[in-house]
Order: structure tokens, then C-alpha cells, then sequence
């Protein structure tokens, strides 16, 4: 049972060395950062993503009981919900000011998409001579842009036809 202990003692501390130096704590990769108390690099927080969404569809009362415990934990303690760092002590909300302003921040620009999206088809159907890239200008010719528009996508047609003709002619 010691042994045990001593186990999970150590990977407790690899695991703050990891979050110190930033490091991931699966790969030990640079650039991770800290997700629900455990800092990943981006590959490894989207497998871990992909594994809860998975177990999620697979047992939802069970994954949702894990929350619960863990922000009960995180309450208890008195540590950020996010990161698990301890909280200063007159805060009264469950994440970091870090961590708040991150997800405040996510939420922010998900509204913003969900709202430029809606609008814009919106717009688009209301004003049909409108170009349907910038929302600004009448349309050019027959095209569903204005003229600026129609330039940068041809550009940039022009560019990704480009692309694709040196990956043809490339010799393997
Ligand atoms: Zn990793
Ligand atoms: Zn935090
Ligand atoms: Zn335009």
C-alpha cells in the first residue's frame, strides 16, 4: 500500500514540475498549458478532449459525477476549478482571475461568431445586390462579391491553383 502511496506521491510532484516549466505531463513536450489542473500540449489536450467526449457518450451520469467530485474537490480546497491553483482567499468566484479571464475571453469570441454568423446570412437574404464577403459594398458584375472582393478571391484562387500545380508537377 506504501508503495502505492509513494507512487502517486511522485507523479503528483512530476506533474508540478511539469506545470512549472510549462511542460506537457504526458509527452513532457514545451508549450503546454494548464487544463483542469493538468498542463498538455495541444496535441495531447485534444486526445484527452476526444477520450472525455468518448466516455461522455459512452456512461454521461458517470463523467458528469466526476465533475461534480472535482469541483466539490476544488471548492473544499479552495483552488482555481481550471488550473487548481489556490485561490487568494477573498475570492469568492471558483476560477483564477488567469483562468476567468481566458474562458471570458473564449466566450466572448464564440458570442461573436455565433452573431456575425446568424446576422450575416440574415443581411445576406435582406440585401441581396450586397457583397456576400465584406457586407459593405454592391456586388460586381454577375458575382456574389464586390470588386475588391473579387480580386482577393481570385488572388487567392490564384495562389491555391498555384499551390496544387507545384504538388502535381512534384517528382516523388
Ligand atoms: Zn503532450
Ligand atoms: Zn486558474
Ligand atoms: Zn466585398
Amino acid at each position: 500500500m506504501e508503495k502505492a502511496d509513494n507512487r502517486s506521491a511522485y507523479e503528483k510532484r512530476l506533474r508540478e514540475v511539469h506545470r512549472l516549466l510549462n511542460r506537457c505531463s504526458k509527452c513532457g513536450q514545451r508549450d503546454a498549458y494548464v487544463m483542469a489542473g493538468r498542463a498538455l500540449c495541444a496535441g495531447c489536450a485534444e486526445k484527452e478532449r476526444n477520450y472525455r467526449r468518448q466516455q461522455y457518450q459512452q456512461n454521461p451520469e458517470h463523467v458528469l459525477l466526476q465533475n461534480k467530485k472535482s469541483y466539490e474537490k476544488a471548492k473544499q480546497n479552495h483552488v482555481c476549478l481550471r488550473c487548481r491553483r489556490p485561490l487568494p482567499q477573498d475570492r469568492q468566484a471558483m476560477t483564477c482571475q488567469q483562468c476567468n479571464q481566458i474562458s471570458s475571453q473564449r466566450r466572448r469570441e464564440r458570442q461573436a461568431r455565433n452573431i456575425n454568423y446568424v446576422s450575416k446570412t440574415e443581411f445576406i437574404k435582406t440585401h441581396p445586390d450586397i457583397c456576400t464577403r465584406c457586407l459593405k459594398a454592391p456586388r460586381f458584375l454577375n458575382y456574389k462579391l464586390c470588386e475588391k472582393c473579387y480580386h482577393d478571391s481570385v488572388a487567392a484562387g490564384q495562389k491555391g491553383r498555384e499551390g496544387r500545380k507545384r504538388w502535381n508537377t512534384m517528382n516523388f
